[in-house]
């Protein structure tokens, strides 16, 4: 067999600003001149283990993002189990008029200048002079750059940090998914934390249909706004429980071109991805936990004859958590709720009818068929009459985004009442 080496380029242009950029692009950006002027000592090169940074920001700013950097990159490399092997370069300016002129390829400016930024990859490949094909790859090196404000040097790490480690980004959704929680990462948090101007976009529109956000026909820099629908699936898939086990493996199996798709890996559990991608949608807010709100598919839920009971413990820190109950329309039901919880860290300790308020109340909602009725109070003792057929769940009433310093848990006790 015959090979022969060749370079194949690619480029991945991030669009990655809010709203606020496209409105008004200019209003940020100082009167030019004036600016270049104050700028003293222009760019200068800073190194770290793994990076590379040629760079306008002060020294101080240069070592805090290094250190940010490295920090996400050994998160992100350990996730998935490859150290990175090669120095990543990037371009980091603050104002790209106090670089030479002509110093950044036409591409770069564009990004950089309207709040992005951009991967400039090579990859050697090897491949068949008989059939052309590709056979794999030899080397890798990417070339980033990026705006200085918080993310997009992160953002743009992620894809450095995939292109020279697996020679490939994979598809977008993918790509540009990891890359934005890459944007977003804070060390040792969960949580979301995300673009004002994302948040009030992904709260206000029409959820965008699985399938056209991981369609092989999306493109990267298309626009901001795609890339929170790819930043949403990205982040629910990695942080919730019932799909991170499998999101690493699909992850990898999508860099290692193993011909891996999110209908492959995902198909047989579509209904509760889609129900899970639409409850975080319909509950987004900057400190929504999607771990702590993953949804319960193993626990069974019985229906209940006689004297017969069921028993569940339902914890403050957690979002809709199943009675067991599977209730039958008309049916009219007896719960007493044990214990005591808490919704601040360190906050009173209340029953299950919560304060004075009702914050911190036991609440119901019913599941049925991958949907879900209104919810509705219990508190520590009462009757009910289930209005539906479904499995009650329940949780402690607090806000959606607050959940995570609850404490406590109640032991819910239910019987058909006669
Ligand atoms: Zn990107």
């Amino acid at each position: 067999m015959m090979y022969r080496h060749s370079w194949i380029a690619a480029l991945i242009v991030c669009a990655l600003t809010a709203g606020t950029h496209a409105a008004e692009p200019k209003t940020k950006t100082p009167p030019r001149g004036k600016k270049a002027s104050i700028v003293e000592d222009g760019p200068r090169d800073y190194t770290s283990r793994n990076f590379l940074l040629h760079t306008d920001i002060s020294a101080d700013e240069a070592k805090e993002l290094l250190q940010r950097l490295e920090t996400m990159l050994t998160q992100v490399s350990k996730y998935w189990g490859k150290p990175n092997g090669q120095t990543i370069e990037m371009y980091v300016a603050k104002d790209v008029n106090s670089w030479p002129a002509g110093f950044f390829p036409p591409e770069a400016v564009d990004s950089m200048t309207t709040g992005g930024g951009l991967t400039m990859s090579q990859t050697r490949a090897m491949v068949n002079t008989l059939t052309g094909k590709k056979i794999g790859n030899i080397a890798a090196k990417s070339i980033v750059y990026a705006v200085a404000d918080h993310g997009t040097p992160q953002h743009e790490a992620v894809h450095a940090y995939c292109h020279q480690s697996f020679g490939t980004t994979g598809p977008t959704w993918f790509a540009e998914g990891i890359a934005e929680i890459g944007h977003y990462w804070k060390d040792k948090d969960y949580s979301v934390q995300i673009h004002p101007e994302v948040l009030k976009y992904l709260q206000r529109s029409e959820p965008k249909p699985l399938a056209e956000i991981v369609d092989s026909r999306e493109r990267t820099g298309d626009s901001w706004q795609n890339y929170a629908w790819r930043w949403a699936l990205c982040h629910m898939l990695a942080y919730n429980p019932n799909y991170g086990d499998r999101f690493r493996p699909l992850g990898l199996q999508i860099l290692a071109e193993q011909g891996a798709t999110f209908q492959s890996v995902y198909g047989p559990m579509a209904p509760e991805i889609a129900f899970e991608y639409r409850f975080f949608l319909d509950h987004m807010d900057n400190g929504f936990r999607v771990d702590l709100c993953r949804w319960d598919w193993k626990t069974k839920a019985v229906g209940l004859r006689g004297s017969a009971n069921v028993q569940s413990k339902i914890e403050a820190a957690r979002g809709w958590q199943s009675s067991r109950l599977l209730a039958k329309e008309g049916q009219m039901y007896e719960f007493t709720a044990t214990g005591e919880w808490s919704i601040e860290k360190e906050g009173d300790k209340l029953t299950a009818d919560g304060d004075a308020n009702g914050k911190g109340k036991l609440v119901g909602v019913m599941f049925d068929d991958y949907k879900l009725s209104d919810s509705f109070p219990l508190g520590t003792t009462g009757r009910w009459a289930t209005p539906s057929d479904g499995v009650l769940f329940v949780r402690c009433d607090d806000a959606w985004n607050a959940i995570a310093d609850n404490t406590g848990v109640i032991t819910l006790k239910i019987k058909a009442a006669e």
